[in-house]
């Protein structure tokens, strides 16, 4: 069994004291569920209706609590497009969130679709959703009485990455500042930026028994955390010595820090780096 069947078949993870994670195989994403006194918090709500509704249905397995308080990550498709189907549940994302998904919102429907045909149908019913409620640098927020703790770090992968901590369990769920089994996506991202945010969680997660829970693929410990800083900054670093005529592109993409990003991702990387050290995204 690959290691994501394997995780798959585990289904809820007690990572710590009624803090869970649970993979699913479709871009092999992980969703938290923290449970308070009397009410369910859900970390991300995946890509369409019947994935959201997937979750709903595993949350059941778990607990009679309802889904009262859902927390975005970010607002990619996959990370917020099943939001409607846990209202009236409130919905938590940072500030940047709201415009992101609705600037983005449609256009990523139809080029999701195109690239993915067999989700068109289920995108097309896809109502966009945006937080309603949202933090700027840092929030406490409350699941059944059990506070838990909001953090924006800085842009990474998108303007808004948030980070959620449990506080008393060693639990972050980073988003996808990091990844693990795969790599950072780039398309939305701060290439310069990202560094700083990738330590910056690290940072959050407690040296020696702390758990990273990625986006996406297996949760991790803080060493990961700082490996995964280490490629960020490679990457920012080698885009700067090509902004300043010290290394070829192509030698650049060659010598890149990830070394399972396809060549055109990669390419895409360092035009996203080259466009932000341009002044091109501010
Ligand atoms: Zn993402």
């Amino acid at each position: 069994m690959s290691p994501t069947a394997d995780a798959v078949a585990r289904g809820w993870i007690e990572l710590a004291d009624r803090v869970f994670v649970r993979r699913y195989a479709f871009y092999d994403q992980n969703i938290g569920v923290v449970l308070g006194d009397g009410e369910a918090l859900v970390i991300d709500t995946r890509s369409t209706y019947g994935q959201a509704r997937e979750i709903v249905a595993h949350v059941h397995e778990l607990t009679a609590f309802p889904v009262m308080v859902v927390v975005d990550t970010h607002g990619h498709f996959d990370h917020a497009f099943g939001n409607a189907i846990f209202r009236p549940a409130t919905i938590w994302g940072q500030a940047g969130c709201v415009p992101f998904m609705e600037r983005t919102g449609e256009a990523r429907k139809a080029a999701i679709a195109a690239d993915e045909p067999e989700l068109a149908d289920a995108l097309a019913e896809v109502v966009v959703d945006p937080p309603d409620r949202t933090f700027d640098a840092a929030a406490t927020i409350e699941v059944g009485g059990r506070p838990v703790g909001l953090h924006y770090l800085g842009r990474a992968h998108t303007d808004h990455d948030a980070a959620i901590t449990v506080p008393g369990t060693g639990v972050v769920f980073g988003g996808d500042i990091v990844e693990q089994g795969n790599v950072p996506f780039y398309g939305d991202g701060y290439p310069l930026d990202w560094p700083a945010t990738a330590e910056g969680l690290a940072d959050l997660v407690a040296p020696a028994d702390g758990i990273l829970v990625p986006g996406h693929g297996d949760h991790a410990g803080r060493d990961f955390a700082d490996a995964q800083a280490t490629s960020i900054t490679a990457l920012a670093n080698l885009a700067r010595r090509v902004a300043a005529g010290e290394l070829p592109l192509d030698e650049a993409i060659a010598a890149h820090p990830f070394p399972e990003l396809p060549a055109d991702h990669a390419r895409g990387a360092f035009d996203r780096a080259l466009r932000q050290l341009g002044g091109a995204l501010d």
